[in-house]
């Protein structure tokens, strides 16, 4: 699996897919940049999402599975926010991860910061499951590494590796018998003597606003996007004639300093988000979460993740956030990840009247009864301010004013991306132009994915060929399909140049088209080829995106 994984990030910088970011400096741990086929293939994937969640969207008319009809609309707001937004929303307080310095990691891998994550772990046996115990695992190197570290910390035997279920950062420890534990090591990592005692470490980048640059002008770099949103429903709802229940979405820009950035793009520093907050009165917000958790898990089958490599993922009661009834993680079996594990694509989660709640009174917390209430500081007063203003709707139906309630389907513009690149990679045998059977490489993305959508290749460099293909080639511009001319090298040759980028179909003009009027179309996948009239070879092609 992970050869796969090389052979697809190789693919990625030869044929200008994604780069290091900076990579003639160095690289930077954690960013990445996209080249002219990344970019066009991410724009695609964005623009996905925008025409089905919004721009095509019906407000009049309910779609299947959907309690009733529903508006959309999209907001483009600030990557840096007024401070107080990420106080009253929680992050500034706990947008953090573990970070413990490892010092037997930092000698043996001869690195300055050895970082790593807890790991919740539970022995299994015939009596009965044990209490979580956590360990700290460093996260240098890979999955295998980090297992090896675990199986250590569990005093466990090299041969129930296997055993090891992996369920996010949660490892099960299934049917080994007691007997064969050894001792377990430091249920706090501190006490095995090589670790610093674990730190709070903020995940927001810092940043300065204006010229004295005072800690008080201290601002972050919005982690996520949804809050953008959350600070704007009001001036969305009183300017935009829009009733509940609605959805506000948001591509965008969101930053983290991830203490292990790792995968290719999976979990980088600087990413992007696609998000939608679907706001809803409190009695219906259950069936929506259940709508939105399947619509947007039959999003990435329809643009052609398989069913059996994309799961939808329920968290257990005790992984979600106090204020949540439910979320779901839709996961795909990323090539980089071993057997039977999957990466997390997007987040479906019911966050109750939490988000509006926390920018009107200040920031919240679970009080031991499960409810929420404002968190106070040592003398009585809201630890963080809210904004004090009236964030609650009033529904003119039925004359009742509440706290819209949200649910939040979260997804990565990237994490997606890399899913498609992923997904599309593909060997076969095929002959060559002297009819040796070589492998090729074929990107098979749904065509509203590639992002080139034809080829035009005049069959050969004489015969007024060249003139009808350029024709043909910029019939198909004109129409706005991104798509690319070539009459260098043979036939065979041009085709799999395109195949390995992705291109849905290849337009042959040859000497028939000169005679007769037709053109070849191949087809990527089943190599199939048709005759069709040059005059309606643009609209064959809009057809076939459709
Ligand atoms: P993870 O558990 O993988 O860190 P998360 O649960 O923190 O992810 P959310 O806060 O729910 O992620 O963010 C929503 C989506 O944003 C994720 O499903 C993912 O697609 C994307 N995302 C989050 N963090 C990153 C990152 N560091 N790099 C790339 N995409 C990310």
């Amino acid at each position: 699996r992970s050869e796969l994984m090389d052979k697809i990030a190789s693919l990625c910088k030869r044929r200008g897919f994604i780069f290091q970011d900076s990579e003639i400096y160095g690289g930077q741990n954690g960013f990445w940049d996209y080249g002219p086929l990344g970019t066009e293939l991410k724009r695609n994937v964005r623009e996905a999402w925008w025409q089905d969640m919004i721009a095509r969207h019906d407000p009049l008319d309910a779609p299947e599975g959907a309690p009733h009809a529903f508006q959309m609309v999209g907001v483009e707001t600030t990557i840096i926010m007024n401070p107080q937004v990420w106080k009253a929303s929680g992050h500034f307080d706990l947008f953090v991860d573990k970070m413990v310095d490892c010092k037997a990691a930092k000698k043996r891998y001869r690195h300055d910061h050895v970082y790593g994550r807890w790991i919740t772990g539970k022995r299994k046996s015939k009596e009965g499951e044990s209490d979580p115990i956590r360990v700290f695992v460093t996260a240098v190197g890979d999955k295998p590494e980090i297992e090896a570290q675990a199986l250590a910390f569990f005093g466990l035997k090299k041969k129930y590796a296997d055993r090891l279920e992996w369920e996010s950062d949660v490892i099960n420890l299934t049917e080994i018998p007691v007997e064969d534990y050894g001792i377990v090591v430091a249920p706090e990592a501190t006490e095995t003597g090589t670790l610093t005692a674990p730190r709070d470490f903020n995940l927001m980048f810092k940043t300065i606003i204006g010229a004295l640059g005072t800690v008080e002008d201290t601002a972050y770099l919005r982690p996520e996007t949804a809050q953008g949103i959350f600070v704007n429903f009001k001036n969305v709802v009183d300017s935009s004639r829009v009733k509940l229940p609605l959805g506000i979405c948001q591509v965008g820009k969101s930053f983290r300093n991830e203490i292990t950035p790792r995968h290719f793009t999976f979990r980088s520093r600087e990413f992007e988000q696609m998000e939608i907050e679907f706001f809803c009165s409190p009695d219906e917000s259950q069936e929506w979460y259940t709508y939105w958790r399947n619509r947007r898990y039959s999003w990435y089958i329809e643009l052609g993740i398989p069913e059996e490599k994309l799961i939808l993922r329920e968290h257990h009661k005790d992984e979600l956030a106090h204020y949540s009834v439910g979320t779901a993680d839709i996961e795909y079996a990323f090539p980089f990840l071993i057997e039977g594990e999957y990466g997390e694509l997007e987040g479906v989660a019911h966050r109750g009247d939490f988000d509006l709640r926390s920018h009107m009174e200040g920031k919240l917390k679970a009080t031991d009864e499960g409810t929420l209430e404002v968190e106070l500081n040592e003398h009585g007063q809201p630890k963080y301010r809210g904004s004090g203003k009236d964030l609650t709707y009033f529904d003119d139906q039925t004359r009742e004013r509440f706290i819209p309630h949200v649910v939040e389907p979260s997804a990565g513009a990237d994490r997606a991306t890399l899913a498609f690149i992923c997904e599309a990679y593909h060997e076969d045998k095929q002959p060559d132009d002297k009819g040796n059977m070589q492998t090729r490489v074929v990107m098979k993305f749904h065509p509203r994915l590639a992002p080139i959508k034809a080829a035009v290749f005049p069959l050969v460099k004489k015969d007024g060929q060249p003139e009808k293909a350029k024709e043909v080639f910029r019939s198909l511009k004109s129409a706005g399909l991104n798509v690319t001319y070539d009459e260098q090298g043979a036939i065979g040759r041009r085709y799999r140049r395109q195949d390995e980028i992705g291109t849905p179909w290849c337009i042959t003009i040859d000497g028939d088209t000169l005679e007769q009027g037709t053109v070849t179309i191949r087809d990527r996948d089943s190599l199939e080829q048709v005759l069709v009239k040059v005059e309606d070879v643009t609209d064959e092609i809009l057809r076939r995106l459709r």
